[in-house]
């Protein structure tokens, strides 16, 4: 099935994990209709992350055909390598925005967004979303094996590496009970997995890709404690070491963040640790009671 189109495959391998909610096949065909929002420049080198930096200085952006209306304006953020920002605040305030920006999925109107000091516009988006990886909590797999979902994160890995990425996500102790294993058959005629299993694959996948920058979509999914707490575990080591946007809604990933930010009509409100913005900020007082009732 990679065989059909290489265009269609391209879109495949290099956005496994956004490919989300409709079937993928029928968002792959989606996506291919959509012209492209971002072009390379005609010799664009590839991303060279050193350290894994990431700057948006002074970000401003509407989406295409709504110009009137920016969603993100003078938006200022760095992270630092290795480190966690966690993003909070309203519906509609731009998080979502800021992330899609990161993965280069549209360029600023107005600013830039660097990491390691390289504006995104001047390398190729592939190099980008190789660098960057993505978790949302209803990544769809593809129909086909394990180890063929899985090596679309990285085509040459062994079948020793993906197991030890699926050590790593918490999902071994599930997948060594399948009598073919990694070569286990997903989707309709395959295995059917339950929501957690599904979000530790989808770990697996990005352990597999290894990039210096993680981008996580929280947006909440009902698990069980038991079944949370295995993801949660395989969320840790993947971003244990990482620089890592998270948009965040558990109140555990919101205090442990090295920094948090209230987004707010697309700028940056209030900004700062769990316990200054305690201290500093009625905003994120009032947003983190309502999520710690949540
Ligand atoms: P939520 O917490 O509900 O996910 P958010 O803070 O992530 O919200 P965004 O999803 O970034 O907010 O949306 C910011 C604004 O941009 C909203 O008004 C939204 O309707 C609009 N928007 C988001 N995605 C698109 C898109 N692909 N095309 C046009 N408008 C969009």
């Amino acid at each position: 099935w990679l065989r059909g189109s290489s265009a269609l495959t391209q879109v495949i391998t290099t956005l496994p994990e956004v490919i989300t909610g409709l079937a993928a096949s029928e968002r792959a065909a989606e996506l291919l209709e959509e012209r492209p929002a971002v072009a390379d420049g005609p010799h664009a080198p590839a991303l060279a992350v050193t350290d894994g930096r990431v700057a948006f200085e002074h970000v401003s952006f509407a989406y295409p055909g709504r110009a009137s209306r920016p969603v993100l304006d003078g938006f200022d953020l760095t992270i630092r390598p290795g480190q966690t920002t966690a993003l909070v605040g309203p519906s509609g305030a731009g998080k979502s925005t800021v992330a899609q920006l990161l993965l280069r999925f549209f360029d600023p109107v107005d600013g830039r967004v660097t990491i390691d000091g390289h504006d995104l516009r001047d390398v190729t988006q592939a190099s980008v979303r190789a660098a960057v990886g993505v978790v949302f909590q209803d990544s769809v797999l593809l129909s086909g094996s394990l180890a063929r979902n899985l090596r679309l994160a990285r085509p040459t890995a062994t079948d020793e590496e993906i197991e030890h990425a699926l050590h790593e996500a918490n999902a071994w102790e599930f997948v060594r009970t399948w009598d073919d294993g990694i070569h286990t058959e997903l989707g309709e005629r395959g295995v059917t997995l339950s929501g957690g299993q599904r979000q530790r694959l989808a770990i697996a996948r990005v352990m597999l890709k290894d990039p210096a920058i993680v981008v996580l979509d929280e947006a909440t999914s009902a698990l069980d404690a038991a079944s949370e707490r295995l993801v949660l575990g395989a969320l840790d080591r993947l971003l244990a070491g990482r620089t890592s946007l998270v948009i965040a809604h558990r109140v555990t990933t919101i205090r442990d963040a090295d920094q948090i930010v209230v987004v707010e009509r697309g700028r940056v409100g209030d900004i700062g640790t769990h316990a200054s913005l305690l201290q500093s900020s009625a905003t994120y007082r009032s947003y983190y009671r309502e999520q710690a009732v949540a």
